[in-house]
């Protein structure tokens, strides 16, 4: 491939390394606050939890069945076992199974004392009220034992962990009723534009609605973050100046879109060196490849490209693992898949790329990936009607049908 074909700049910084930089430069909100369980479901956990029970709490029957000794289980033939009770779950029995008897017993009723093991109902026959068991039955079979789930004492979520439904029930079977979580991280965010109108204002020539304040808003959302929507932000040095002040003092993180690029109206890089630290602004990733990232005061500084589907992307790529390593998680590697591509992809050498894609399956069953339609960073439908990145690296150039992709299903990404 001849030079001019090439989309590297010598002057971007690799994906990887900003990630790195981005990375470094946040450590987790101080603060916490103590909610009930319901209310900590998608909250990230301020300290390891330490399960106060052994779970199960007793030995208990796995299935309905006969609860026996396992002394009793003939080494050959059949036998008949007295049955000397029922016991359901909640209500355990005060008796003890003695030898030559039996208890019916219900999933999950607890195991009475003497008997070991459990026979399944359907390997059983009853007659004249005895119940006959046949051979094999192996010691301790169909018995739940204490503490087998989580024992007394362990670590059962670490801090870090941003709670599932699952783990929310795992706390309610402990009995825990209240958690301690990180507080949520502050987000305030504007967009910069002379030509941006928002919802409900008419368009005049050469005028747009702004869209990127409603992709973050959703986005943020879906992080679960506290979030300052500050509006349109015309292309006006003082301005800009002035939100920035504004957008900093009142959170922990101020995203902006817009202006990062190298045109006469562009403030937002400027004014960052002006008001702050520029840690870096161009990184060779496609789309997005002016993205200004520092430091204003307190807060974190994220300056998105202007075009749509750029900030999506670089909103997925960087800004999405920095909040989430701000709200206090720990982990939370990102699903990638390797899957064949089903026609050929364009691309230039030099920056790693995010490829709108469609992940389906082909007539056979197999998972291929489409591309998603026009891969311009401004082809919002193109986004929308996507369902995963195709990830490709800065080194490839354009791809050939056929070739194993690696790709990031939307999914993946909350
Ligand atoms: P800029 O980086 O400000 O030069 O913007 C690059 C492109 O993105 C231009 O075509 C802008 O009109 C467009 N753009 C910038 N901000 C927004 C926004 N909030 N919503 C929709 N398009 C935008
Ligand atoms: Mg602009």
């Amino acid at each position: 491939m001849s030079r001019h074909q090439t989309d590297h700049d010598p002057n971007s910084l690799s994906f990887d390394e900003a990630l790195r930089r981005v990375t470094e430069a946040v450590t987790p909100v101080a603060g916490f606050e103590q909610l009930a369980l319901r209310a900590a479901l998608d909250r990230v956990l301020y300290e390891d939890v330490v399960s106060p029970l052994n779970v199960p709490g007793h030995a208990n029957s796995a299935m309905d069945g006969y609860a026996l000794r396992a002394d009793d289980v003939p080494g050959e033939g059949e036998r008949e076992l007295t049955v000397i009770a029922t016991v359901f779950a909640g209500h355990p029995f005060a008796g003890e199974v003695g030898a030559g008897q039996a208890v019916r017993i219900m999933t999950g009723a607890m195991l009475p004392a003497g008997a070991d093991t459990v026979v399944k109902q359907e390997q059983t026959r009853v007659q004249d009220g005895n119940v006959i068991i046949g051979a094999g039955h192996k010691r301790g079979a169909n018995v739940r034992h204490p503490g087998e789930d989580i024992r007394l004492g362990e670590v059962v979520l670490a801090r870090g962990r941003r709670l599932t439904p699952a783990d929310l029930g795992l706390l309610a079977s402990l009995g825990i009723p209240e958690v301690k979580v990180f507080r949520r991280p502050r987000v305030s965010f504007f967009s910069t534009g002379d030509e941006l109108r928002s919802l409900g204002e008419t368009l005049d020539e050469g005028q747009i609605y702004d869209s990127n304040r409603y992709t973050l808003h959703a986005m943020l959302a879906r992080l679960g973050v506290e979030l300052i929507d500050m509006g349109v932000v015309p292309d006006d040095r003082d301005a800009i100046r002035e939100a920035f002040g504004t957008g900093a003092d009142c959170a922990d993180v101020l995203i902006t879109s817009g202006g990062v690029s190298v045109g006469e109206a562009d403030f937002v890089k400027e004014t960052l060196q002006t008001l702050g630290q520029v840690n870096f602004w161009k990184l060779a990733m496609k789309p997005g490849k002016p993205l200004a990232f520092g430091r204003l005061g307190d807060a974190l500084f994220f300056g998105l490209p202007g075009n749509p589907v750029s900030v999506m992307a670089t909103f997925y790529q960087v800004v999405q693992p920095s909040l989430r390593r701000l709200a206090g998680e720990i982990g939370g590697e990102r699903l990638r898949l390797r899957v064949p591509c089903a026609e050929p992809l364009k691309k230039a050498p030099g920056r790693l790329d995010f490829q709108r894609g469609i992940l389906e399956r082909d007539g056979s069953g197999q998972l291929v990936v489409h591309s998603a339609g026009l891969q311009g960073s401004h082809v919002l439908s193109g986004m929308s009607r996507a369902n995963c990145f195709i990830v490709l690296p800065a080194d490839w150039g354009n791809v050939e049908a056929g070739t194993l992709v690696e790709v990031e299903p939307f999914a993946a990404f909350v």
